[in-house]
């Protein structure tokens, strides 16, 4: 199986303080990995490193053939190639981040028009596509406003979809919502996953981590604590730091 995302030693400050630490791990074609750890030890931080938005300060990633090489990549280059990187990601956050002034459709055929140049009859046979595929055939052109947090986020995997991503990551994209609606949200990873894509999803939910991850990995302090088959994780009771962890979750495993 052929690796879509290698990340190798990949370490980012904020002035003294690491939020990354020399990260090292590997994400095949297809698979979906959950991660997981306490809040602040660097989550969001690595998937913003991943995504080009975080200029991180040593290590190499290579993501869908896409090398950004701290030792070799000049700040320039480093700029120009974290530009490509960001055209093979779909990136996904916790508040949306869709623009409210836009409907569904309008929102989801932005990105394609205005990044990808595609024509307009082009971007918006696509974002009703998307649309669709998230359950959104009948809400395309509701506000943001108008829609509730489950369907806002589920406009927002369809926009990220509309640009074609290697890889979508997902930053907490249930931690908003309503637990009615959070399911529904999960269920498009799902389906995405049957359908082969890509996807890195840093989440609270362990029963998702559980059910529909290939493997989980956590984080502490900014580096790799575990990283095991999503069964095999929840079941590695010897390792106190995943116990330590999973102990603030016993309620919602049981
Ligand atoms: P998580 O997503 O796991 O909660 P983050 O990646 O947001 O963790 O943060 C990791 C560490 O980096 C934390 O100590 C946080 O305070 C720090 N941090 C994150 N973003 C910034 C920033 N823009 N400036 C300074 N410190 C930051
Ligand atoms: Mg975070």
């Amino acid at each position: 199986m052929a690796n879509m995302i290698e990340v190798e030693k990949l370490s980012k400050a904020f002035g003294d303080a690491p939020a990354v630490k020399s990260v090292s791990f590997t994400v095949q074609k297809s698979e979906l990995l959950a991660i997981v750890g306490p809040s602040g030890c660097g989550k969001s931080t690595l998937l913003r490193c991943l995504n080009g938005l975080e200029e991180f300060d040593a290590g190499r990633l290579c993501l869908d053939g896409v090398v950004l090489d701290r030792a070799t990549e000049s700040y320039a280059t480093f700029h120009h190639t974290a530009h490509l990187l960001r055209q093979k990601v779909g990136m996904v956050f916790q508040s949306f981040n869709l623009f409210p002034h836009l409907t569904a459709l309008q929102n989801a055929m932005l990105a394609p028009m205005v990044v990808k140049k595609s024509p307009k009859g082009h971007a918006r046979e696509s974002a009703e596509k998307y649309l669709t595929k998230v359950g959104l055939a009948d809400r395309m052109h509701y506000y943001p406003s108008q829609l509730s947090g489950g369907q806002q986020q589920r406009a927002a995997i369809a926009r990220a979809l509309t640009m074609s991503p290697a890889v979508m990551l997902y930053d907490e994209p249930t931690s908003a919502l309503d637990p009615t609606l959070v399911r529904e949200v999960l269920q498009i990873m799902r389906q995405l996953h049957e359908e082969g894509m890509t996807q890195l999803v840093v989440t609270h939910e362990m029963r998702f981590a559980a059910d529909a991850a290939d493997r989980v990995m956590m984080l502490d302090a900014g580096e790799v604590a575990a990283c095991h088959g999503a069964r095999e994780f929840f079941q590695h009771t010897e390792d106190p730091r995943i116990t330590s962890f999973l102990g603030h979750f016993a309620g919602t495993l049981a």
